[in-house]
């Protein structure tokens, strides 16, 4: 980090700054300007607090150079991560081949659950979605079917070999959850439950991490350390959506945030335009600019019939409207340089 001394700041205030930079075990460099004294502070400062040094007298800012996660940052790890996400089909994410995760919104009844695990294996879907445990709004509204709605889901990899995704809610539904998905999906709600993250740190299971609806960058990629850091190298990370002032959509989807996961970080980042608008008819567009803005897989809410979904079905896709989505994006994909 760099400290910018005010102008017209005294020698003792400035000796005062090089003592704490000494006390935080890291070695100072002070630079005298013909306006404003700098002290350039050398080490790994990333750990250390510089909010001490913001409100020494004398000091106008502290510039953080470094970012302060680690371990998720590109310097820590140059290459973009590919994972394998499990099932039988090879299916990876941060590859060349754009992943698709595909599936209903809730896991609603056997029946309905694996003829919708069929239409988007057919349609070309890398991994199956639905949840068991629902975390939902309203405490009077259908919550899931918890392990009974896990065993449809396993009992749909075995027939499709699709791997399956799921959400887990809290840190004792872990090991349960993770006996029965092969990726484990951790919601927008719980970006920042600390103690979660830590725990499925110690899963064995590739994670998608879904950013908080109100959570910036950093505290995305802050929430993704906490896993990685735990001992679970395998994260994804899923825009889908924030919290704005805008009404004709759920969510604002913030594409932005791909290029910027790209420069920051190795984690692959794949995109929910479900979550991310609420709405349908704009899914197909939002996976097209997706992909076209270098997003490494999509996941969309696929529903045989919408109209009366339990959960979702405002902004999920008929198979026939996943299947045209699948022909377009495949399109935008192979203009840069992906498959799918
Ligand atoms: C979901 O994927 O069904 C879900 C609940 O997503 P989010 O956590 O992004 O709202
Ligand atoms: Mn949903």
């Amino acid at each position: 980090m760099i400290v910018v001394m005010r102008e017209g700041c005294n020698k003792d205030q400035v000796n005062h700054v090089v003592q704490l930079v000494r006390e935080m075990n890291l070695t100072d460099h002070i630079i005298v300007g013909t306006e404003r004294t700098v002290v350039a502070v050398i080490g790994d400062d990333r750990f250390k607090d510089r909010t001490v040094l913001e409100s020494c007298p004398g000091v106008d800012r502290v510039v953080p150079i470094l970012a302060p996660y680690k371990i998720a940052s590109k310097q820590a790890h140059p290459e973009p991560s590919e994972i394998a996400l499990g099932g039988t089909l090879g299916a990876t994410v941060g590859g060349k081949r754009i992943c698709v995760i595909a599936g209903p919104c809730s896991i609603e009844d056997r029946p309905r659950f694996l003829e919708v695990a069929h239409a988007v294996q057919e349609h070309g879907a890398t991994a199956l979605r639905g949840g068991a445990f629902k975390p939902r709004t309203d405490p009077y509204q259908f919550q899931g079917l918890g392990e009974k709605g896990l065993e449809i889901l396993a009992e749909a990899r075995e027939q499709t070999g699709l791997a399956v995704v799921t959400e887990v809610m809290s840190i004792s539904q872990v090991p349960l959850v993770t006996r029965y998905a092969d990726v484990l999906q951790i919601g927008t709600r719980n970006m920042h439950n600390f103690n979660l993250l830590s725990a499925i740190g110690k899963a064995d299971k590739p994670v998608l991490l879904k950013r908080g609806w109100a959570a910036t960058l950093n505290e995305f990629l802050l929430a993704a350390e906490y896993i990685i850091q735990g001992g679970n190298p395998n994260v994804i990370l899923c825009e889908r959506g924030i919290r704005t002032h805008e009404d004709y959509v759920r969510n604002t989807l913030a594409l932005g945030i791909v290029p910027a996961v790209k420069r920051e970080s190795h984690l692959p980042i794949v995109v929910d335009p479900a979550h991310g608008t609420g709405r349908a008819y704009m899914v197909p567009a939002m996976c097209r600019a997706a992909v076209a803005a270098g997003a490494d897989g999509v996941m969309v809410e696929v529903h045989q019939d919408p109209e009366h979904a339990l959960t979702d079905g405002a902004q999920s896709l008929t198979p026939d409207a996943f299947a045209n989505m699948m022909q377009e994006t495949r399109t935008i994909a192979a203009a840069v340089g992906r498959e799918l």
